[in-house]
């Protein structure tokens, strides 16, 4: 755990530990808040002593995110009694389950576009946030990646989705938008803690605007050949006030935009070699009259033949666009 996540935690401990105090003043305070402020102080000394964060029983480091969670926590995932990790198993069930219904419709068909994803979470959650919905000044599409992975992430994640959703009823204007997020993500993150991001929007007449915050290049894929329109900001949450242009382009009937995470590109092989931006790129230009779907099923067939077997490591997201002919 960071030397910031500490300090953040202790100040949150310390805070909790006032409140403890003012509850237990109350005629109606029992025992199991005393209880509860005896393991607050305990967690403090800890911090004092350096101690923080390791298990009671095998002293290695326990999971920085279930520390973030829960910072009394003193055993890692491996030493929990069998009746804590059942709870956990079935907690993570449930943080799935509602982050699998934050997903667009899967047979969602918006007039005028063939739209289709692939959502691939390495874990049992994702911290890759992808959406995409009509609203009255066009279809809304969202890719990106929180940084860091599991549930922190996946709890980003799911802010994100709600802040998108809430801001693109406003119909303001793109760069607007994301700037409005950002501000807003800025201010509910721990430092460290950013999302790469590409929002864009389609309109019926062909014209689309997207706005790449730090994320991977988005590619144009036009007639025969293949665009890759880079990042033109720096990630989400990492400077409360930024700006972040617009790019604009106009989609032929046949053209497609596809967006994808970094556990495409990053993906690793046998020999450790990465997938890489060329290759998508490459693929891609192989099949520039597929449809989504063709298209994302080639995408991951692709990956899977050159991963040779190797376990996915990271969150991976695949998201394709295209104007109907
Ligand atoms: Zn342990």
């Amino acid at each position: 755990m960071t030397t910031a996540e500490q300090t953040y935690l202790r100040t949150e401990l310390e805070q909790r530990r006032e409140r403890l105090h003012e509850a237990l003043h109350s005629p109606v305070a029992d025992a199991s808040l005393s209880q509860l402020l005896s393991a607050v102080d305990a967690a403090l000394s800890r911090i004092a002593q350096g101690t923080f964060g390791l298990c009671e029983l095998c002293h290695d480091s326990i999971e920085a995110e279930r520390l973030l969670a829960d910072p009394l926590v003193q055993f890692c995932l491996d030493h929990l009694t069998s009746a804590e990790q059942r709870a956990l198993e079935s907690d993570l069930s449930l943080a799935a389950r509602i982050q699998r219904a934050l997903l667009p419709k899967p047979d969602l068909a918006p007039t005028g576009w063939d739209v289709r994803y692939h959502y691939q979470p390495a874990g049992v959650v994702s911290g890759d946030y992808c959406d995409l919905f009509e609203t009255d000044g066009g279809l809304l599409l969202m890719l990106g990646d929180v940084s860091g992975k599991g549930v922190a992430a996946s709890m980003l994640m799911s802010h994100l989705h709600a802040t998108f959703r809430s801001l693109a009823e406003g119909g303001l204007p793109l760069d607007r938008m994301v700037e409005d997020a950002n501000r807003i993500f800025c201010k509910s993150t721990l430092a460290g803690q950013f999302a790469t991001l590409v929002v864009g929007r389609v309109t019926h007449d062909g014209s689309a605007e997207f706005v790449n915050a730090g994320h991977l290049p988005v590619l144009h894929i036009h007639g025969d050949a293949v665009t890759p329109k880079d990042s033109t900001g720096v990630p989400l949450g990492m400077f409360c006030n930024t700006r972040f242009p617009v790019h604009r382009l106009t989609l032929a009937h046949g053209d497609t935009l596809f967006l994808y995470t970094d556990g495409l590109t990053e993906a690793r092989n046998s020999a450790g070699a990465e997938y890489g931006l060329q290759r998508i790129q490459t693929l891609a230009a192989r099949h520039t009259l597929m449809e989504p779907a063709g298209l994302i099923s080639e995408c991951l067939g692709d990956l899977l033949s050159f991963q040779e077997g190797t376990k996915q490591t990271d969150d991976l997201t695949l998201l394709a666009v295209r104007r109907a002919e």
